[in-house]
């Protein structure tokens, strides 16, 4: 038995339940995030099968010998044609009310389960109900999450010293990258956002070819992956000494994100978080400069449950990580953006990041 059976075996309980809350007879689970939350397999294709009786993997013989070493399952089958092995699977099993993740599974795929299945299964799509199955973190997912923003802190540190005026975001940004695979990340997080000067203004500003000159503001966005983990941070520094009104800009988002994570404890409602930096920067005067919601879950994909935003349905737990990012963006000038990780604890939260995000002014 997979040590962390038991660990698993929790995480496909909580799918069971749904299963029975919504009346079905099985689940079908195959974006690849959930198939590794929910059984360890980290392979590129397979299908999960959970059901009342038992726990089913499919997979093709690229990744057999995978499956039987990661996967936590009560039946490995290989198949040859992917959906075939799948109703053969259901029909064997007699199950025929099936729920699939209604938010990543493409249309043709369920026009096709449907056509192979007649008479067979009923294909019922879920949406909602699955979103929050990885909200909470347990700590070896903790643990993972910290380990990457260690290295990502740790690599940072170490290139800060080429910031100086001259060098492009991009030669920046692939710097920062190697620092982060060096230090034992499995990958960048996703492709770093460099915003220097008049180009911090585009919140996606990914790295360009600009050089980055002296007295100007950059925002850069990083992260790295480690086990399967992400993390997800924004700092922006000052190279050389900067206008009164980048600092002035930069001082509204510093307090609004302190304000918006004075709040956070089990049982707010993540929209109240977002409310409070967005009304601190609306009465900062730069209002219509934070267009995007204040933060996002992050875990096994960099976006995930919860949202932070204004329309956010999603109330804090302990155990949940999301990300406070608040930003000002004022075209033909520049911007702003710091973005910390928290996590929820027992009374109120604590940082996963670990670089401090006062304004730091680089020598040049
Ligand atoms: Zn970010
Ligand atoms: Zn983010």
């Amino acid at each position: 038995m997979n040590p962390l059976g038991n660990q698993y075996s929790r995480r496909i309980q909580k799918l069971e339940n749904l299963i029975q809350s919504l009346d079905l007879e099985a689940f079908i689970v195959t974006d690849l995030f959930n198939i590794r939350y929910l059984c360890g397999f980290s392979g590129t294709d397979g299908i999960l099968v959970v059901s009342r009786g038992g726990v089913g993997f499919l997979t093709d013989s690229r990744y057999t010998e995978q499956a039987r070493a990661q996967v936590v399952a009560d039946h490995k089958i290989e198949y040859r044609i992917k959906n075939e092995g799948l109703i053969n699977f259901l029909r064997e099993q007699g199950l025929s009310r099936v729920g699939f993740e209604a938010e990543t599974v493409p249309f043709a795929t369920v026009r096709k389960w449907r056509n192979d299945s007649q008479k067979i299964a009923r294909w019922i799509p879920v949406g909602e109900e699955l979103l929050s199955l990885r909200g909470v973190k347990a700590p070896s997912e903790l643990e993972a999450l910290e380990e990457a923003t260690r290295i990502s802190a740790k690599a940072f540190d170490s290139v800060l010293p080429l910031l100086k005026p001259g060098i492009q975001e991009q030669e920046f940004s692939l710097e920062l990258e190697i620092a982060i695979r060096r230090l034992g990340a499995e990958e960048k997080a996703f492709d770093f956002i460099v915003a220097s000067g008049s180009r911090g203004a585009l919140p996606h500003g990914v790295a360009s070819e600009r050089r980055i000159q002296a007295g100007e503001l950059v925002t850069v966005d990083f992260g790295a992956r480690f086990a399967g983990y992400h993390s997800d941070e924004t700092i922006t520094v000052a190279v050389g000494s900067v206008s009164p009104k980048h600092q002035e800009i930069f001082e509204v988002v510093y307090q609004a994100q302190q304000r918006a994570m004075d709040l956070i404890r089990p049982g707010i409602p993540l929209q109240e978080i977002d409310k409070a930096a967005r009304e601190y920067i609306h009465a900062a005067g730069y209002g219509e400069f934070f267009g995007h919601g204040l933060g996002h879950g992050v875990g096994l994909e960099v976006h995930e449950f919860p949202t932070l935003n204004p329309r956010s349905k999603d109330v804090a737990e302990e155990g949940m990580v999301f990300t406070v990012e608040p930003g000002v963006y004022v075209p033909g000038f520049g911007g702003v953006r710091i973005e910390d990780m928290v996590v929820v604890t027992e009374n109120g939260y604590r940082k996963v990041t670990r670089l401090p995000k006062e304004l730091r002014t680089l020598p040049c």
